[in-house]
């Protein structure tokens, strides 16, 4: 998880400060990297197709992705009905 502790940066004030700088704007950092993309598990970049994962949808390669689906059914349990 993420903590925007940039959000809470905004309050310091200038103290009569001669220079006012701008507030600084933070950017967000965008989750997506624009880069190819990388699984999350073995970081290989080649994958004939990109699965899901514990950290979302695509950030798995094929052979992980399968992996984790596997271990997603085991440790799911059947309700009892
Ligand atoms: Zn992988």
């Amino acid at each position: 998880m993420d903590y925007d502790y940039d959000a809470n940066r905004n309050d310091r004030h200038n103290q009569d400060g001669k220079s006012s700088l701008p507030v600084k704007q933070y950017r967000r950092r965008a989750k997506r990297a624009t880069g190819s993309p990388r699984c999350h598990s073995c970081n290989t970049t080649d994958t004939p197709e990109w699965r899901r994962g514990p950290d979302g949808a695509r950030t798995l390669c094929n052979a992980c992705g399968l992996h984790y689906a596997k271990l997603m059914r085991k440790s799911e349990k059947k309700p009892a009905t």
